[in-house]
Order: C-alpha cells, then sequence, then structure tokens
C-alpha cells in the first residue's frame, strides 16, 4: 500500500484561516454524510508550491450534488447543478465559490478475456487529469486530513519543475492539453518532460491541432492571456509551430513580439494602476498577434478562432478605430494642440485599443498625453445634461448632442470648469449653434 505523506503542518501554514476553517467544515461534512472528500487539482498543486489559490475544488466520493447541498446550508449560501455531470458550484453568501465533484466507482473490462478492475473512484478521477502536478488530492475528513494521495508522481514531478502527462494518448484525446502544458510550464518555470514533449511533437505531426475547434483555441488562448507573461507563452507555441497550425497568417513574426512584448509592459502598468478597471486581456493580444495582417485577411483569423459574429464586428471596428487614431496622433502637437482635441480622438476607442496606441507610439509624448488621458481626462464629465437644456427652453433634437459636446470641449480645456460657467456657455453656444444654422438655411 502506498504511503500517504501528511501535510498538514504546511496546509495550516499557507492557507489563511477562512479556508482552513471551509476544509474543516466540508470534511466534517463528508464525515457525517459517510463520504471521504479530498481537495483537488490546482488548489493542492499550489499548496505544495506555496503559492496562492484559493479556487478549491472538492471531489466527492459519494454524492456529490447532496454534500453541496448539505454545505450551502450549513454554512449559508446557494448550489447550482449540474446533474449530467454530477458536479455542482457553491456558492457562499459571501462570495466564495467552492466546485463538487462526484467520483463514482467504476468498473473497466479490459480487453480480450482479463477481468473486470475494480479502481477506487478517487484514482479514477485524477487519473482523467491532464498533468500529474494536477493530479493530487488532499484529504480532508477528520482523523485524515492533510493526507497527501499521489499515486502518479506528482510530487516528485513538482519538485523537479516537470510538466507531465499521466498517459501516452493524453493530447490524442484532447489537444487542448498541448495549450495547457505550456501555460503552466511558463507559470511555474517547469519544463515539459521529454517524453511529454515528444508526444505534443507526435501530436502536431498528426495535425490535431488543426483540426481543433475554433471554440476550444480560443478557449485557450483567453487563459493564456490572462497569464501574467502571455508572450512567453505565444513564443513557446512559435517555437512548437503551434501559431502556424492553428493559422498560418499567425506567425510569430518579430515585428509582432515587439508589439506583444510593449503591451504586456503596458498591461501590467495599467494593471497596477488600474486596479478597479477591468480589461479583456485577449482583445488587447489579439490586437498583437493579427498586426499587419490586411484587412480583406483578417476575417480569416476571426472566423478560425471562431469570434461570434458581435465580437467579429467589435474587433474589426476597434482595429479600425486604431488606425484611424494612430494617424490623427501623428498630428496632434503637445503645447499646440488642444487637449479636447486629443480626448475626442480617444474617447470612443475602448481602453484595450488605448492601450494598444500606447504599446505602438514609439514617441515619448504621445505616450505620457496617452497616459495623462488615461488617469485624468476621461474621468472629466460635464455638470450640464439634457435636462437643464430642456429646462433653458432649447428644443430637444441633435443640437443638444452638439451643445454637449462642445460643453465637454470647452471644460476640458479650462474654458468652463464650473457648472455656472458651463450653463452660460450652453446658453451662447444656442444661440450661436441656432443662428449659424439659420444662415446655412
Ligand atoms: P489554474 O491555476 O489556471 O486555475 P487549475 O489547475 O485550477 O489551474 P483549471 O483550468 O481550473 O486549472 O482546471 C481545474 C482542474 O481540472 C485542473 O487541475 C485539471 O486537473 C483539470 N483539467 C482542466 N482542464 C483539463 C483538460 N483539458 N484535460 C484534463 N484535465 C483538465
Amino acid at each position: 500500500r502506498r504511503t500517504e505523506r501528511n501535510i498538514a503542518a504546511q496546509v495550516k501554514n499557507r492557507l489563511p484561516q477562512a479556508m482552513l476553517d471551509l476544509l474543516k467544515a466540508a470534511g466534517d461534512l463528508g464525515q457525517e454524510l459517510g463520504w471521504e472528500v479530498y481537495a483537488v487539482g490546482g488548489f493542492v498543486r499550489d499548496i505544495l508550491l506555496g503559492r496562492p489559490n484559493l479556487d478549491l475544488d472538492l471531489v466527492v466520493e459519494g454524492d456529490g450534488i447532496l454534500f453541496a447541498r448539505k454545505f450551502a446550508e450549513k454554512l449559508g449560501g446557494r448550489v447550482k447543478a449540474h446533474t449530467k455531470f454530477k458536479t455542482a458550484v457553491v456558492i457562499l453568501d459571501d462570495g466564495r465559490r467552492v466546485d463538487v465533484a462526484t467520483a463514482r466507482l467504476e468498473y473497466y473490462e479490459y480487453p480480450a478475456a482479463l477481468p473486470t478492475v475494480e479502481l477506487s473512484s478517487i484514482k479514477m478521477d485524477l487519473y482523467r487529469r491532464d498533468f500529474t502536478v494536477n493530479a493530487l488530492a488532499l484529504r480532508i475528513n477528520p482523523g485524515r486530513f492533510g493526507q497527501l494521495v499521489d499515486f502518479f508522481g506528482a510530487e516528485r514531478d513538482i519538485r523537479n519543475r516537470t510538466i507531465r502527462v499521466l498517459h501516452s494518448l493524453s493530447f490524442v484525446e484532447d489537444p487542448t492539453r498541448i495549450l495547457r502544458a505550456i501555460r503552466f510550464e511558463r507559470r511555474f518555470d517547469f519544463q515539459i518532460g521529454g517524453q511529454t514533449m515528444r508526444l505534443i511533437k507526435n501530436a502536431l505531426n498528426l495535425e490535431l491541432f488543426s483540426k481543433l475547434s475554433g471554440t476550444r483555441v480560443m478557449h485557450e488562448l483567453q487563459w493564456i492571456m490572462n497569464e501574467e507573461d502571455p508572450l512567453a507563452c505565444l513564443m513557446r507555441m512559435e517555437e512548437l509551430g503551434i501559431m502556424e497550425a492553428i493559422h498560418p497568417l499567425l506567425k510569430l513574426s518579430r515585428d509582432r513580439v515587439q508589439v506583444l512584448t510593449e503591451l504586456v509592459k503596458v498591461h501590467n502598468w495599467y494593471k497596477l494602476l488600474y486596479l478597479e478597471h477591468e480589461i479583456t486581456p485577449w482583445k488587447l493580444y489579439v490586437l498583437g498577434m493579427t498586426m499587419g495582417i490586411k484587412r480583406d485577411q483578417i476575417q480569416k483569423i476571426t472566423q478560425r478562432l471562431h469570434f461570434t459574429r458581435r465580437e467579429e464586428r467589435e474587433f474589426l471596428q476597434l482595429r479600425d478605430m486604431i488606425g484611424d487614431a494612430l494617424m490623427k496622433l501623428m498630428g496632434w502637437r503637445e503645447g499646440r494642440s488642444k487637449l479636447s482635441r486629443l480626448y475626442s480622438i480617444l474617447h470612443p476607442i475602448p481602453v484595450e485599443g488605448i492601450l494598444f496606441l500606447m504599446a505602438r507610439s514609439r514617441k515619448e509624448h504621445i505616450r505620457r498625453n496617452i497616459s495623462q488621458y488615461l488617469s485624468r481626462l476621461r474621468y472629466l464629465t460635464i455638470e450640464v445634461n439634457g435636462n437643464d437644456l430642456e429646462e433653458m427652453g432649447i428644443e430637444p433634437g441633435p443640437i443638444y448632442t452638439r451643445i454637449l459636446s462642445r460643453l465637454t470641449d470647452a471644460m476640458i480645456d479650462g474654458r468652463a470648469t464650473t457648472r455656472k460657467k458651463q450653463l452660460k456657455l450652453a446658453q451662447k453656444l444656442h444661440k450661436d449653434l441656432s443662428s449659424h444654422e439659420e444662415d446655412s438655411e
């Protein structure tokens, strides 16, 4: 029998008290119901690596959905169950989420006359996973709390910093694991093991990748773009010929690497300064990955990656807006051009596009001014609205947009910084604009 190392001490040292309480509560409930409960996957891996990870995945040798319901009752929360997969998510009242899966005893019929084997259910559950480092389980029932269940040499692989699949058909079963291997390798600064690398190359030779659906490729690409250093993953993909396997137009040229390098810097800068502003990283990085592709070719990529109609439309629009803004920014002169001009160039563009412009601009003053737009200008709003104009007796119509936009320009250029001044200017603009309209009639 395998000995199970007990890592309760590490678990207690490395997890916050609230998480420990949650684990204990889950283990106690398992005990009450007579089921073995395990924490599994990335959560356990990251305890051994000493990296914070609060995404708790549980596997129950029993009925996972019933377990989830009782758990939510006990701690206060609700449950979303997927009966088909026998999985559930517990959403606690404080917002924390716990994923619960069911492991059942399964019988495997071996070919020919060999006997049917019964495998412990947690072992089967772990065997279906992608890499050894993700195929660890931690017992949490009282009395066994902290025992590490490691059937496949995961601890050794973590120690040797190796990404290794569990069996040789792994990538044939699911080629997206190739991208996952790269992602974990770069994130932890591990190495894909020798045999595993040979299996990746085999899978690529069999062109498994080119047959992979755009939706699945895009899904994995999105995970990559959410990593700390997406470029490291993309470069590894290029090295293995995966970018071209996805689509020949995606080959990572030196120009693209250069822009992507800047994009990573700008993105990190933005994350640091504007914690509260979410951006969608893939929108930023796909701009870099597709740089230089002509307008009439770009749909080959959006179709290969299975963008929705709406994503495609927005992406094409974004590219056009960026092209347009790049031209206009070339004519913008610090000190001579108005800030309101900068504002009107940048304001229609989603933040991913603005960060792209920043990364693309070699001129220091343009970067500085885009930064000024992000830190200050974009938040400015005038203190006058349509209701105010109506109260002034101005007939509602397209003139409202024109007045309000001119007020915004004036405020940005420092000419009408208070509500009072803005109201006064609105009166004047109304007069000017309507007399101008009469003139032109
Ligand atoms: P992360 O730190 O990125 O969240 P994770 O290991 O938690 O990493 P998830 O993508 O959340 O990864 O997946 C949870 C678990 O499900 C993984 O630990 C892995 O064991 C398993 N898994 C996910 N995707 C696959 C796959 N394509 N094939 C096999 N197992 C997978």
